[in-house]
């Protein structure tokens, strides 16, 4: 069942781009939402900071109508819309001048708890630090929360860090990574370290390889040029899949807290070997009769921005000796799905029909847009005629187990703001984590550079550009369907 839900204590936390995209469709339905769930205290405020003097009116008249277009708040919930908009406070702010911060310090209630949430441009991260010290409005208790991207390569990333890190301390600061604050991404966890049955077969000796897929449907849309200048590698290897790969190869910590979870995932990301030229493909969507193809849509028609990569990494320690980890992430692909499978070893011998010993158990974990796991398992074909095999999955689709609970689950930014104001930072992640991150995959990227590489082109609605059906093909193996 999904736990009974603990309100946090009081706080007063501020959002720095309170207007921005990210705030209105994002932050603030996900606030209503335990708002409602009544996990936000009455007397909480979320005050929001940006340009522009819109005034407290104009702002709650914003987020009200950012809830209802972003939300999808129930009949039920909007009863308690105009509760949770009472609770809304703006201050207009220049974050490079000095417009503003009196007014900012003398609204913060430096008794509660305080959090700072940075959702604008990183080059603007400093300032705001800087500020929020010099006007003396963060106490040694103040949290901060930083959006991605986390830095371009590993040289930036530093300079983030070091710039966050003079005026604040690493327990202060929290970076925020979307992906693990999903449901599954913690039930993977509580799968592997609350269960008995798993962990002695996740290593080398069971597991034949680990599939980790985030696959979109959507192109580059509205973010052409900021994307453009990122690219799939940056986009989504370097954060999110890395951070799925550190939870699935981890070792068990001692403890279910912070440091001790990020120590582990550290080790992980530090034992990665060096990915090999041939072990990538990079694929950029081409256009159909009907579609437009990345070029257009990134409005660069010379681009060699990849919105697809496939990777096979290998993790240089005892548990995952000679075990490939296929990773692979794209847009504009046939299906929206996100999915980690642990592939296991074949029979080393049936009793049964011959090609019993061809059938593998795979652990599927999907994380998006149904959460869940199966668990494929043979089992005897029901009814007379012999002993027939067939392979069949173990369902436990998260909304089916829970019933009318599943409702209640939070999604990710709402999980990963509560735990802010508890204090929490397992599901944040460390400044040495994200550095150890960058040096993993800048030497990919600078290779690409370096060599001008044109990333292989790949249909609309595909899986995949071909090459990266030959990454896995080469080694007798298969993607899983893009489904
Ligand atoms: P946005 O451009 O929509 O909003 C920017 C906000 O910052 C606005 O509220 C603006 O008033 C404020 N701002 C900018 N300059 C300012 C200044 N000098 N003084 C005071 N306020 C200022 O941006 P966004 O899409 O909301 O993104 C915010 C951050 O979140 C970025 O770092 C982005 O990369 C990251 N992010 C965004 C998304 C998303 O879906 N939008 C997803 C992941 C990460």
């Amino acid at each position: 069942m999904v736990s009974r839900v603990i309100p946090v204590e009081p706080f007063d936390l501020v959002i720095f781009g309170g207007t921005g995209d990210l705030a209105r469709r994002k932050i603030l339905p996900g606030l209503f939402r335990r708002f409602c769930a009544g996990q936000m205290p009455a007397d909480a405020r979320i005050i929001g900071a940006a340009r522009g003097d819109i005034g407290q009116q104009g702002y709650q008249d914003l987020i009200r109508s950012a809830i209802n277009e972003f939300g999808a708040p129930s009949a039920e919930s909007l009863e308690y819309l105009d509760a949770f908009i009472a609770q809304l406070h703006y201050v207009a702010v220049d974050i490079c001048g000095d417009g503003g911060w009196d007014d900012l310090s003398k609204l913060i209630r430096k008794d509660l708890v305080n959090a700072y949430y940075f959702s604008v441009a990183p080059s603007l991260f400093g300032d705001i630090a800087a500020r929020l010290n010099s006007w003396k409005i963060a106490t040694s208790e103040a949290r901060i929360v930083v959006e991605k991207p986390f830095g371009r390569d590993l040289q930036s990333a530093k300079a983030l860090n070091n710039v966050l890190s003079q005026q604040f301390n690493e327990s202060q600061i929290y970076r925020i990574d979307h992906y693990l604050g999903k449901e599954t991404v913690q039930n993977l966890m509580a799968v592997r370290f609350g269960n008995l049955l798993f962990e002695p077969l996740w290593n080398a000796q069971y597991v034949d390889h680990i599939q980790i897929t985030v696959a979109e449907t959507v192109g580059v849309g509205g973010r052409g040029a900021y994307y453009d200048k990122s690219g799939a590698m940056r986009d989504m290897v370097q954060n999110h899949l890395m951070q799925l790969l550190c939870l699935i190869a981890m070792e068990p910590p001692s403890h279910f807290d912070p440091d001790a979870v990020r120590d582990e995932k550290l080790k992980v990301i530090r034992s990665l070997a060096p990915v090999a030229a041939h072990h990538v493909v990079r694929g950029q969507y081409d256009a159909t009769t009907s579609t437009a193809s990345y070029r257009t849509d990134a409005e660069n028609l010379r681009s060699f921005t990849e919105s697809y990569v496939a990777i096979k990494a290998h993790i240089e320690n005892w548990r995952w000796a000679g075990v490939p980890f296929y990773l692979r992430t794209g847009k504009k692909l046939k299906a929206r799905t996100s999915e980690i499978a642990i592939v296991f070893k074949k029979l080393p011998h049936s009793i049964f029909e011959k090609s019993a010993d061809e059938k593998q158990n795979v652990l599927a974990i999907q994380l998006q847009p149904n959460e869940g796991m199966t668990l494929d398992v043979t089992i005897k074909e029901p009814g007379p005629g012999g002993m027939r095999l067939v392979h069949v999955p173990l369902d436990m689709t998260f909304a089916d187990a829970l019933g009318d609970h599943s409702e209640d689950t939070p999604d990710a930014y709402e999980r990963l703001i509560m735990d802010v104001i508890r204090g929490d930072q397992t599901l944040f992640m460390r400044g040495d984590e994200v550095e150890a991150a960058w040096k993993w995959t800048d030497p990919i990227i600078e290779a690409w550079e370096a060599r001008n590489d044109v990333p292989k082109l790949y249909d609309v609605g595909s899986a995949g550009p071909e090459d990266a059906m030959a990454l896995i093909h080469r080694d007798g193996r298969r993607w899983r369907e893009v489904k």
